[in-house]
């Protein structure tokens, strides 16, 4: 790890010691300590995309040249997960921290619900806008569409996009009566009370021409970008330029563009000089939503996809460039989780951790590519809403018994096939042989599956678990509207 900082107290004591020492000017006279380095941040969040669906993770079909070479630049992660398979929920993790069920965001929160982020909690953004940032959401909330619970409430100085899904909508193709209108917003203002599948195919270029003008307004200053795609969440839209530039079909066509967003993201960051003064991270929300067939990502080895606790669910397609911090075409092969970001981010920029308990870790000696480093976390929790479904350490994964859904009939060109309902009884995988999940060792290893019951009940204790009746000691209430 090169990077070497004090914290603030630290240094002030430092200063003031050294200022004594020689004799020199009190500690009000003297110069301000620079400031250290501190990273700007950006990460492009996309929506169901796939393990399989970037180049280096083995997508076919279609091409990501500028996802590439954010690869080839930086690290890529092989074990990294989403810390649950559904939008609501997954997003809820990454911007605070905390595994979902702890602060009672999950599932998809639809134009109906009534809650929404609490106000307690403290967001990735909120966090680096008090240590001096600039911060931006362009593309998808999905964490309540309340005026008090919009992303201007939580720490971002703009918004520009959707409060939830891009199917949540009256084109629903399974349920055209159960939504309204969807409305895009400009901070709290609706913009556009209704949005048409026009302005769907011009979404992924328009959110990433704000996050470009953005980042040139913020050059001078650090700043945040988190830049959620709506796609490729179905219904699938893409512009003009890129319909038809795959041989994949849509899908391709919609990856291709997401990552000419990205190459839009590093092109400005050349040309503003600001590459070594950047973490760029990649990642997704979930995995595949296998039932819409073609219109679906692919999880590639992994079994089942979004909506499972199983690795095709949660694990997602990682990679983050940072120059000369981030070693060029690093690959970590540790468990990470969304969760670790934000005590990551914090240890990069100075900022204060929030004051509750967070279930991250900071992940940099990781990032870092540091290859004698370990994960953080002795285990890693994959719940489904409020029941504790698996346990990961290590190489090994626990799946408890849960009923989990599987598809039987595959969709196509935006409308769904469908899913059943099949029970999985209680099975371990070594995740480092067998990547699909195909062959329990529960048997073979009963040390190994009372080692990880342990940490489940650790878990269960602390966070709560449906299934067991456990509330949980340490599990905080969502925003409700009164
Ligand atoms: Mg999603």
């Amino acid at each position: 790890m090169s990077r070497f900082r004090f914290p603030a107290a630290l240094r002030i004591a430092a200063l003031l010691i050294a200022s004594l020492l020689l004799g020199g000017p009190a500690l009000a006279d003297a110069p301000n300590p620079p400031r250290p380095e501190t990273p700007n941040v950006v990460i492009v969040f996309t929506d169901d995309q796939g393990y399989a669906d970037v180049g280096v993770y083995g997508a076919e079909g279609f091409t990501t040249p500028h996802l590439d070479r954010l690869a080839a630049e930086g690290i890529r992660f092989t074990d990294f997960y989403a810390a649950q398979a559904v939008c609501t929920a997954s997003r809820a993790a990454l911007l605070t921290g905390c595994y979902p069920n702890r602060i009672g965001m999950l599932g998809a929160l639809g134009p109906r619900s009534n809650i929404g982020l609490s106000d307690g909690e403290t967001t990735l953004a909120e966090m680096l806008r008090g240590a001096g940032y600039a911060t931006a959401i362009y593309g998808k909330w999905h964490l309540g569409f309340q005026d008090r619970f919009l992303p201007t409430r939580h720490g971002f100085d703009e918004f520009y996009g959707i409060p939830y899904s891009n199917d949540m909508w009256p084109l629903h193709p399974e349920r055209p009566d159960a939504f309204p209108d969807l409305p895009l917003f400009e901070n709290q203002q609706v913009v556009n009370p209704a949005v048409t599948p026009e302005d769907q195919e011009r979404f992924t270029t328009e959110f990433t021409e704000r996050a470009v003008d953005f980042i040139r307004r913020h050059a001078d200053q650090p700043f945040f970008v988190y830049l959620a795609h709506p796609m490729p969440h179905v219904p699938l839209y893409v512009s003009d330029r890129f319909r038809g530039a795959s041989e994949q079909g849509l899908y391709g066509d919609v990856i291709m563009e997401i990552d000419w967003s990205v190459g839009e993201i590093l092109r400005t960051l050349a040309e503003l000089e600001l590459e070594e003064r950047t973490l760029v991270v990649f990642t997704s929300d979930n995995g595949p939503w296998l039932s819409y067939g073609n219109h679906a990502g692919s999880a590639g080895p992994l079994r089942e996809g979004k909506g499972t606790s199983w690795d095709g669910g949660h694990r997602v397609p990682f990679l983050a460039r940072w120059p000369g911090q981030i070693p060029a075409g690093a690959v970590c092969r540790e468990p990470a989780m969304t969760i670790d970001l934000l005590p990551t981010i914090a240890g990069l920029a100075d900022a204060d951790l929030p004051a509750h308990p967070i279930d991250g870790r900071d992940i940099w000696p990781l990032l870092a590519g540091d290859p004698e480093a370990r994960s953080p976390q002795e285990a890693y929790f994959f719940y489904w809403s409020r029941e504790l479904q698996a346990v990961r350490a290590g190489p090994w994964k626990l799946h408890f018994p849960h009923s989990y859904r599987y598809l039987v009939e595959d969709g196509a060109d935006g409308q769904p096939g469908r899913y059943a309902q099949r029970k999985t009884p209680l099975a371990l995988f070594d995740l480092h042989n067998d990547l699909g999940q195909q062959v329990d060792l529960s048997g073979t290893y009963p040390e190994v599956v009372q080692r990880l019951k342990t940490l489940a009940e650790q878990a269960r204790q602390e966070l709560g678990d449906s299934r067991t009746g456990d509330s949980g000691t340490g599990v905080r209430p969502p925003g409700r509207m009164d």
